[in-house]
């Protein structure tokens, strides 16, 4: 008989449970075994039993901020050691589920599905369903991954230097970007065929006002924002052609504002942190995050017809201009 040491088992548990299942980017499932499938494992011993669990509840699947108190009230070991990664899930409502993760004290990454079509961030407001709807995280938490925003305004992301100081990757995947110059959410349309990644170095990428926000980040490493490109748009734009430094700015604006030569070298100049000291100049300018190494911009080619899925929905930012 072999005697396997419990380490050894608890690893091969681990990369059992970790190993996703597929490529998916489903919001709202989790991409990993399916319990029917490895239940077996915890009727096999009492040790392998609390192996299957630990590596289970490694990664939280979440649908409600009522399914964390009853699975901590069952499972305490959850917060207290075992899981790692939250990826919690607000359903379809104009209810913004708020997520109290006090008691997760090894919690390293957090992420979130957005399945709601609404998102509605008021300028002053210090609701957390108004922002990134979290409450006592870890400062163990070092990693953001958020897809499906519908609307990813930078006023969403006014409490994050407060409630993940610690913060080093942000992952957003949506199907919108900010527009940096008529200050709202836009679809993103280059000339075909686009570009497939965009890599920005040394802090610079980001859109004007996520610049801004996410300076107050000291431990901000890289951000990376995948968006769909619906193709059909004005703007020639890839990794070697790429002379305005794209960081989000719609296809409607490029085409209106760069025909003015003098305004498209200031506003370049301000994405590059230069303040614009001309009676004309816009007073914001981007920010670097102090630890910002990478920006990585990837895009998906929309399929045709999908078009009607990003149409500009109705929800409203109030005074979200230029001071954001
Ligand atoms: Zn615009």
């Amino acid at each position: 008989m072999y005697h396997v040491p419990p380490e050894l088992v608890r690893e091969i548990f681990n990369f059992l449970f970790d190993t996703p299942l597929n490529d998916s980017e489903e919001l709202g499932v989790p991409n990993r075994q399916k319990w029917s499938s490895i239940h077996g494992l915890t009727l096999v011993s009492k040790d392998f039993r609390a192996l299957t669990l630990e590596a289970w509840f490694r990664t939280l699947f979440v649908t409600s901020p009522a399914d964390i108190t009853l699975l901590q009230d069952v499972f305490p070991e959850i917060g207290r050691a075992w899981t790692r990664e939250l990826h919690c899930v607000q359903l379809h409502s104009r209810e913004t589920s708020v997520w109290n993760l006090e008691g997760f004290q090894c919690l390293s990454r957090i992420r979130l599905d957005w399945m709601s079509p609404s998102m509605m961030p008021h300028y002053g407001s210090d609701d957390p369903a108004d922002r990134l709807p979290f409450t006592h995280i870890s400062s163990t938490v070092t990693e953001l991954d958020i897809r499906g925003l519908p609307w990813p305004s930078p006023l969403v992301f006014h409490n994050i230097n407060k409630i993940l100081p610690q913060l080093r990757i942000l992952k957003l995947r949506q199907s919108r970007t900010w527009c940096g110059l008529c200050h709202t959410c836009s679809v993103v349309k280059f000339r075909s065929p686009g570009p497939e990644m965009l890599v920005y170095e040394g802090g610079l990428g980001l859109p004007m006002h996520y610049s801004r926000v996410f300076s107050a980040l000291e431990h901000l490493h890289t951000v990376s924002i995948t968006v769909p490109d619906l193709g059909s748009g004005t703007t020639t734009l890839s990794q070697k052609h790429n002379p305005y430094l794209w960081s989000g700015e719609c296809d409607r604006c490029m085409e209106i504002m760069y025909e003015d030569e003098a305004f498209r070298v200031r506003w370049v100049a301000r994405k590059q942190g230069q303040a614009d000291d001309t009676k004309e100049g816009g007073k914001t300018v981007y920010v670097f995050p102090p630890a910002l190494k990478r920006v990585e911009w990837r895009f998906w080619k929309a399929e045709s017809g999908e078009d009607s899925d990003f149409i500009e929905n109705g929800d409203e930012l109030n005074g979200s201009g230029d001071d954001v």
